[in-house]
């Protein structure tokens, strides 16, 4: 296995990248060979919680889940932050009692997202995906115990080089999420910005891929 993708919605079935693909709990997929389960701030419903939930601790005991997610919080969408943090709890507790970690969501309200695993005293791992904010912010997270996953924005917005340069080579992932471009080409692009080769952000990955999904093997 070549290429890890850290988090996409499309399993493109290259067998040179192990996909972390993202599953909703009511829509579920049982053929794909590795996948995040979790249920999405933009999504929530409150009376379908507790069922989701249901799905989401019977599912994450299969051996293809690698992780809890995408989850989060967002401050840019109607649903009410209180309903978005309770829903989010009821995760982490899942992620904690599993020992999973989780793919992140973030929009916005990153300092609750901090206090959150503070108060919580969530330590598995937590993954930022889809990052696009500040140097400033970006070493926030990771003194704060986070990885960051790049991709999207990685290719889009250019001030993300420097970014993306700031993070030491034990944290980060990277992935596509909805965009159609190939976890190949963020691989190239990452390289270049960090100038190493593609190898080098390989073997990063692959070592920061065995450390964090311990339930995952990628040789
Ligand atoms: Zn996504």
């Amino acid at each position: 296995m070549h290429y890890f993708n850290l988090h996409t919605h499309h399993f493109t079935k290259d067998e040179e990248v192990l996909e972390l693909v993202n599953q909703y709990p009511k829509q579920f997929d049982a053929t794909l060979p590795c996948f995040s389960i979790g249920i999405h701030p933009w999504y929530i419903k409150e009376e379908d919680v507790a069922e989701e939930l249901k799905i989401m601790e019977e599912k994450i005991q299969l051996p293809n889940c690698l992780a809890i997610g995408e989850c989060g919080l967002d401050k840019r969408i109607d649903i009410p932050m209180e309903l978005q943090v309770e829903v989010f709890e009821k995760q982490m507790a899942l992620a904690k009692k599993y020992k999973m970690p989780v793919v992140l969501h973030c929009v916005a309200a990153f300092q609750e997202l901090i206090q959150i695993k503070k108060r919580l005293k969530i330590n598995v791992p937590m993954i930022i995906h889809g990052f696009s904010k500040n140097e400033q912010l970006a070493k926030q997270l990771l003194d704060n115990g986070f990885y960051i996953s790049f991709g999207k924005y990685l290719i889009q917005n250019p001030e993300l080089e420097e970014v993306f340069k700031s993070i030491p080579k034990d944290r980060f992932f990277l992935e596509t999420d909805t965009i159609e471009k190939s976890i190949k080409s963020v691989y190239e692009l990452a390289a270049k910005y960090k100038n190493i080769t593609s190898e080098e952000v390989q073997n990063s990955i692959k070592q920061n891929f065995n450390i964090v999904f311990k339930n995952g093997r990628m040789d």
